[in-house]
């Protein structure tokens, strides 16, 4: 499996960057998770629209799917200039009166999943767990082959996420606010709590993501590491693991 971050940022992008959307690649399948603001701008660095084979969204706040819109508008004109456009499934819950933008015209169609089952997407077995946020939104355990990756979302912390997150290979945790502050209330995590996240679970590597746009990043990264001995990146746009 290959990650590929394509934006990051929480709440809205920063100049020339994205908000939240990966790319997860696995025997030439990619599913995009997520897909906010800029991120179809800087998706182009890796794949044009038409090779994404699946979407699937956390959740219905615009820093995690803004670019929907704008997604669709790029495979009609893709449509329109003769390119192969299939149409591409876009995965999310139902409970938002935005669902039903997903579908549009042949291009895009809109899939319920539903968050107690497991999901099977190309080569990938998706799992789900309801976060603490102030919208319905799902963390994701994605697998295939052999490995996982756990993606947070946004959420508060929960004890829940301990044994979903259990000896994944990438936790890709959020991590919207610094050690000390009430980042519950916000429904968002520290990181504080994402190291301690990682380390209860026993991860292999974490990856703190949704990143503030306040205050030294690199102090999140030490402050998750005062929790967790593994092995700790901050998010960026254009960062690539192979697992
Ligand atoms: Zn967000
Ligand atoms: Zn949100």
């Amino acid at each position: 499996m290959k990650l590929t971050i394509v934006g990051h940022w929480g709440g809205f992008p920063k100049v020339n960057e994205a908000s939240s959307g990966y790319i997860i690649e696995e025997n030439g399948y990619h599913l995009l998770v997520d897909c906010g603001s800029g991120v179809l701008s800087l998706l182009q660095n890796f794949l044009s629209p038409e090779e994404i084979d699946a979407v699937i969204l956390s959740h219905h706040h615009p820093d995690h799917m803004t670019d929907i819109g704008v997604l669709q508008h790029a495979l009609l004109i893709g449509k329109h200039l003769g390119k192969s456009v299939s149409t591409l499934p876009i995965y999310a819950h139902s409970e938002n009166h935005l669902f039903p933008t997903l579908t549009y015209k042949d291009l895009t169609t809109g899939m319920v999943f539903n968050p107690n089952e497991c999901l099977q997407i190309g080569p990938f077995s998706i799992l789900f767990l309801k976060t603490i946020h102030s919208v319905s939104c799902y963390a994701m355990r994605i697998e295939a082959n052999g490995k996982s990756i756990v993606y947070t979302a946004d959420s508060a912390y929960q004890d829940a996420f301990v044994s979903f997150s259990r000896n994944c290979d990438i936790l890709l945790c959020e991590s919207n606010f610094y050690d000390g502050m009430d980042a519950t209330k916000a429904g968002h995590m520290t990181s504080t709590d994402a190291g301690k996240l990682a380390s209860l679970a026993a991860v292999n590597t974490l990856i703190l993501t949704h990143l503030p746009h306040f205050g030294d990043l690199n102090e999140l990264k030490k402050e998750a590491e005062q929790r967790y001995s593994g092995k700790v990146l901050l998010a960026e746009k254009g960062l690539t693991i192979e697992i």
